[in-house]
């Protein structure tokens, strides 16, 4: 008896959930419409000097009855159900607008953007992104596209094909949550990107794992090895930004820099940052 009273409330919790789905996917489709879709920005800071010159652009849904819905539960959904081709457009928009923004502020400031696999699916993309290059008037290599392993292996010929397009436009690639997904070192070799990003469940407990850290160190460095800029997300403390530092990693992003912000508070972040570092006595450096 206990065991189908089991049964029922097991399955009456996942029609709960199908329902949560179905009407989360009808709710998406006119998100971006409805003006519920905002941006955050989160820095990545280079290590050897410290300074801020690029963001990661970061999706946020505000649901009218739900309230804020997170991109890892949603994006998945916009994906299943089509509608993602629709909020990438409306993200390289309004981070590209941004940009512009940013730099007539006097902010030379990087731009990185998060693609799906299904937008490496359709044949638009390039000539989009060229499109709003020349309306804001941004130089292609301030712009990055984040793209995940597992998106590229899902249709690995016309990923890869869609990449080099990509590239022709004169943007930045980047490999996202790298070391999460199935490719192979022979299929990293073939992928045209610039920037590597170790996923953050290697960074966030490095300082306390061992095992975690020889991961990132040798990511760092098979990273390095084929030329590649390497990221490291999930920096929540300072004793791993030590020793990201100390295995050359190029740059940091994660909740010890800042946290995303709206564009606003980071403009604001990124003057008193600066400030901080031209105030901030230099160490001498050693003859
Ligand atoms: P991602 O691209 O790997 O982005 C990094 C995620 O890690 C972000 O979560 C960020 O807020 C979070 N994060 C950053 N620093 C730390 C840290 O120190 N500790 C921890 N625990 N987390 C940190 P977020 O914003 O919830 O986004 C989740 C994922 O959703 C992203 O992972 C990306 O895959 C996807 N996503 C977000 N925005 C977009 C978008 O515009 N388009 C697409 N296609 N996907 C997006
Ligand atoms: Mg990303
Ligand atoms: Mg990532
Ligand atoms: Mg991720």
């Amino acid at each position: 008896k206990q065991a189908q009273v089991a049964i029922s409330f097991y399955s009456s919790g996942r029609d709960a959930l199908h329902l949560r789905r179905l009407s989360l996917i009808n709710d998406l489709r006119r998100a971006t419409e409805n003006n519920q879709l905002s941006v955050c920005y989160q820095p990545k800071m280079t290590l050897d000097d410290e300074r801020i010159a690029h963001v990661e652009a970061l999706v946020r849904w505000q649901h009218p009855v739900e309230g804020p819905i997170s991109p890892d539960e949603f994006i998945p959904l916009a994906e299943h159900a089509g509608s993602i081709r629709q909020i990438t457009r409306w993200m390289l928009r309004t981070v590209i607008r941004q940009c512009r923004a940013w730099r007539d502020l006097g902010h030379d400031i990087g731009v990185s953007i998060n693609i799906s696999a299904m937008d490496l699916a359709s044949g638009d993309l390039p000539a989009n992104v060229r499109a709003l290059l020349d309306e804001f008037a941004i130089a292609a290599d301030r712009v990055v596209l984040e793209v995940t392993e597992s998106a590229v292996m899902r249709d690995s010929a016309i990923a890869l094909d869609m990449l080099g397009r990509l590239k022709e436009c004169g943007v930045r690639l980047a490999i996202d949550d790298f070391g999460t997904g199935y490719s192979s070192l022979s299929h990293l070799k073939r992928m045209p990107v610039d920037e590597l990003k170790i996923d953050k469940s290697f960074v966030i407990g490095m300082a306390d794992d061992s095992n975690d850290a020889t991961i990132v160190r040798a990511t760092i460095e098979l990273g390095h090895s084929m030329g590649l800029l390497v990221v490291a997300e999930g920096v929540e403390n300072s004793r791993s930004l030590r020793m990201l530092a100390d295995y050359r990693c190029d740059m940091a992003q994660g909740y010890l820099i800042s946290r995303p912000l709206p564009a606003a508070e980071l403009t604001a972040m990124l003057v008193s940052h600066n400030a901080m570092l031209a105030f901030r006595p230099r160490t001498p450096v050693a003859p």
